[in-house]
């Protein structure tokens, strides 16, 4: 089968812990998905996230248009909408819960663990972020942004630390809890299954889209990635808004969607499982931090952070997630190398996104410039 995901140009991805686990497939399945162009990976933390169409629903219930709402925070068990002419309203985080995505209540990773560098708002005070710095090159993009006084840091206090670590063993511990109720009723939670490296060959040798459907999608565990699109080499697989779908027939011999898929198996050796006993997964170094220039969902490193790699050139393109111009607040993945874009692009919404599918836009636009 011919690679499908070829390397143009060096990318920096920014996401959920569950598109940092996608990440990491296509990046070491390269053999047989191609070169991956995924040179920097930036993740944030995520405790659980909504249904767009269920949170729009739910906000008309409280007489609120998507259009009005100018930021959304969640914080102490509330989800606060801050709307235009000053209005707030705050909705229960408890009933704000009935529009969570199935798919999250069987994630065990809070702060990104795959990621060279991860983003979250707890455990700092208000206007910071937490970093979790996890690999060399995220240290040095940290240092060098620091150094050229794109953010500024300070160490993360004890305290924080011990929150940000109640969190992450909550969501292991009752997310396990949901992986085996689900094993038990006969629904296995592919990804927890950790096999050898030549049982996860056998194991996914002839799984093509059918069997993703079975396994991921109907099952309630797809986390609308867009992975399995980016790595399909047959272009028949769409996603419009709430699953994948397939258009077409899948030729003898692929299965990459399959194997790039977060939600099927991970074999041993890329799998994080010493990582699963530690709160916070691997890390070399945890601080505070704020870009004082950018207004961002919490400090602005995210943005401040992207910006710095483009600048720099450490990568050419940034993947980000935007606020989509004809349904307020539904996320929009665009590839770019604007800094202008990225700055547009800062702030969280809530809802998951297929980031992948961007990606595979951005480079068969790239493969039609070439030809
Ligand atoms: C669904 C979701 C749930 C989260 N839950 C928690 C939580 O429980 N606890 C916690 O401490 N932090 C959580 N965060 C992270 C937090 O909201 C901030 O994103 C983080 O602190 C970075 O802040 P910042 O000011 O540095 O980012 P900014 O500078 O504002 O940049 C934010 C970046 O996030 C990206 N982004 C926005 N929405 C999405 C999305 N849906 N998918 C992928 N990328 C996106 C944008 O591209 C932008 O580059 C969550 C984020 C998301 C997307
Ligand atoms: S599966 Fe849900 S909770 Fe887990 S990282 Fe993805 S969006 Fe967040
Ligand atoms: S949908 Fe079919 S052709 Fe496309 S990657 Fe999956 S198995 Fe291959
Ligand atoms: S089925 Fe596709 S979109 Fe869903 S989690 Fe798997 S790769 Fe991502």
């Amino acid at each position: 089968m011919e690679n499908n995901i070829q390397k143009t140009e060096n990318v920096a991805i920014i996401g959920t812990p569950c598109h940092l686990v996608a990440a990491d497939k296509i990046d070491n399945f390269s053999d047989c998905l191609g070169d991956t162009t995924l040179d920097l990976k930036i993740g944030l933390f995520c405790m659980e996230n909504f249904s767009y169409s269920y949170m729009k629903k739910l906000l008309e219930k409280y007489d609120v248009d998507m259009k009005d709402v100018n930021e959304c925070r969640v914080e102490k068990n509330y989800m606060w909408f801050y709307l235009t002419e000053d209005r707030l309203v705050k909705i229960p985080l408890k009933e704000a819960k009935s529009c969570m995505r199935k798919n999250c209540q069987i994630c065990m990773d809070f702060t990104s663990e795959m990621s060279d560098i991860s983003v979250g708002s707890v455990g700092s005070p208000e206007g910071w972020s937490t970093v979790i710095v996890r690999t060399e090159k995220g240290l040095k993009l940290l240092e060098n942004a620091e150094k050229d006084n794109y953010i500024i840091t300070k160490p993360l206090s004890d305290s924080g630390l011990q929150i940000i670590e109640k969190l992450g063993n909550k969501k292991k511990k009752e997310n396990k809890k949901e992986i085996m109720k689900r094993e038990h009723i006969g629904r296995p939670v592919l990804y927890r299954r950790h096999i050898p490296q030549d049982i996860f060959e056998e194991e996914v040798r002839y799984c093509q889209f059918e069997d993703l459907k079975g396994d991921v999608i109907d099952v309630g565990s797809c986390v609308l990635c867009g992975a399995c699109l980016l790595a399909c080499p047959e272009d028949i697989i769409t996603i419009e808004d709430r699953k994948p779908q397939i258009k077409g027939k899948c030729p003898e011999g692929c299965n990459s969607c399959y194997i790039t898929c977060p939600r099927t198996y991970i074999p041993e050796k890329e799998s994080n499982i010493d990582a699963d006993k530690k709160p916070l997964g691997n890390y070399l170094k945890i601080v505070s931090a704020q870009a004082p220039m950018i207004k961002g969902q919490d400090g602005g490193v995210a943005t401040a952070l992207l910006n710095y790699a483009l600048t720099e050139k450490t990568v050419d393109q940034v993947l980000v997630v935007d606020k989509n111009r004809d349904h307020p607040w539904k996320p929009d993945a665009k590839i770019t190398n604007n800094v202008a874009d990225v700055l547009s692009a800062s702030g969280t919404k809530y809802s998951a996104t297929p980031i992948f599918k961007s990606l595979k836009s951005y480079k068969n636009s790239r493969t039609r410039e070439t030809h």
